[in-house]
């Protein structure tokens, strides 16, 4: 199997890399302390054509792979994974949905702008109540008068007050479970939708998320995406491309620490030499690429297999899991090369750390993959 990279996914990585080191790069530490959603970055990144990465041309987008997806949220992440998240739920679970279930009408209402950066995107599943068990959620949409009202409330939502577009899965047949859930879209200037104050997180403090309630909130039958009952299906097939998008937020962070973690064993001298020269140093250095190698070319694995329309939904699981775990590991080796420096907050590291704990929940969490992995297997 051929794992490098088309001429047009080159070009892509040069565009994204050089986007990430001059406009990224330098604000990364300041979105961390400050908490600041990282509107201008949205905004420049939506300039190069990058949000539309996934949405056809004919619809105002790139009409790009799931490769140079992963690229992107890959070369983001390496200096900012909360840039990186924003960037990646609105590609991903926001705005994937509709260029793969949307009608032609919605198509051409949405995907334009949510391709432009206009409009910002949001994924609205988890509730209080039904997060790992998504199929129980609560909230539901009646008909009534050609419309539905949607009642319920929904946590853990990034981009929640930011985004101008929330696809929201709620129930029109309460009680059955996944049989019963379709998918809305609906605009955020919806008076019906309300969005709870900021969640104080312990990472990622650049992407917002909140808590978002839908209170008599009426939504056009033209407004639900797919069919009544579709709504389940909908939601897991946009986390698999999204699982993709998680993989490559995780190895992106994961290289950030591996370079940075490298230049300083490079520069910083203990007992008269570099402390690259030891042997110590030099396995963590080593075991932080091959995870970093392995974790990458899962993503792409499993990026290349969407793209060829092929089963991926056991691939994408398996390159979450690895990548996001191994991240996790990885950041914490990392750290411990930078010794105290490590521990301080006016260095990277300990923001790394922070900001991988969430890769491992999100998109379903470590132990929810194995379940999709094992399920897989079992039965194929
Ligand atoms: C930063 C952040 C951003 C997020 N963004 C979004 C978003 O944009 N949209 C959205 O809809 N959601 C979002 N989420 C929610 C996220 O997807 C959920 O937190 C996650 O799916 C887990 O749900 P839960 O928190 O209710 O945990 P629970 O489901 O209550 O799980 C608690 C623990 O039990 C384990 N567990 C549960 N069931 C099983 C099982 N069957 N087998 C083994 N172990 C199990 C879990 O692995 C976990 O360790 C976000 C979460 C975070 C932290």
């Amino acid at each position: 199997m051929d794992l490098s990279l088309s001429p047009e996914q080159q070009e892509i990585r040069r565009l994204v890399r050089d986007f990430a080191e001059r406009e990224v790069k330098p604000r990364a530490q300041a979105i961390d302390q400050t908490g600041e959603f990282p509107r201008d970055l949205v905004d420049k990144a939506a300039g190069l054509g990058l949000l539309g990465i996934l949405v056809p041309e004919a619809h105002g987008g790139a009409g790009l792979d799931h490769v140079s997806f992963a690229i992107f949220v890959e070369e983001v992440a390496r200096f900012c994974a909360s840039t990186a998240v924003i960037l990646d739920v609105h590609i991903s679970v926001g705005t994937e949905p509709i260029v793969l279930f949307g009608s032609e009408d919605q198509k051409r209402r949405w995907l334009p702008d949510l391709a432009q950066g206009h409009t910002l995107a949001a994924f609205a599943l988890t509730e209080p109540e039904a997060g790992s068990d998504a199929a129980h959620l609560k909230t539901t949409a009646s008909r009534r008068d050609g419309a539905y009202v949607l009642n319920g409330s929904k946590i853990f939502i990034t981009n929640a007050g930011e985004a101008q577009l929330y696809v929201v899965m709620a129930s029109t047949r309460p009680g059955s479970g996944a049989e019963g859930i379709s998918a809305f879209l609906v605009g955020g200037d919806n008076p019906g939708l309300k969005v709870g104050p900021k969640f104080k997180k312990m990472g990622l403090n650049g992407s917002a998320i909140a808590e978002v309630y839908l209170e008599n909130c009426a939504v056009d039958e033209a407004d639900r995406l797919g069919k009544e009952g579709d709504g389940f299906r909908i939601a897991m097939r946009a986390l698999d491309s999204g699982r993709i998008g998680i993989s490559a937020q995780a190895v992106g962070l994961a290289q950030g620490a591996l370079d940075d973690a490298t230049a300083y064993a490079k520069e910083r001298k203990q007992f008269g030499k570099p402390i690259a020269e030891l042997q110590t140093i030099q396995n963590k250095i080593a075991d932080m690429a091959v995870k970093i190698r392995a974790a990458r070319w899962m993503t792409w694995k499993a990026a290349a297999l969407c793209d060829a329309g092929q089963p991926f939904t056991k691939e994408a699981s398996m390159a979450k899991l690895f990548a996001t775990d191994a991240t996790m590991e990885i950041t914490l080796d990392a750290q411990q090369v930078f010794g105290g420096y490590g521990y301080l907050e006016d260095y990277p590291m300990a923001r790394r750390v922070r900001d991988a704990k969430a890769c491992q929940i999100y998109e379903g969490t470590n132990q929810v993959q194995r379940l999709v992995i094992a399920r897989e297997l079992v039965h194929p």
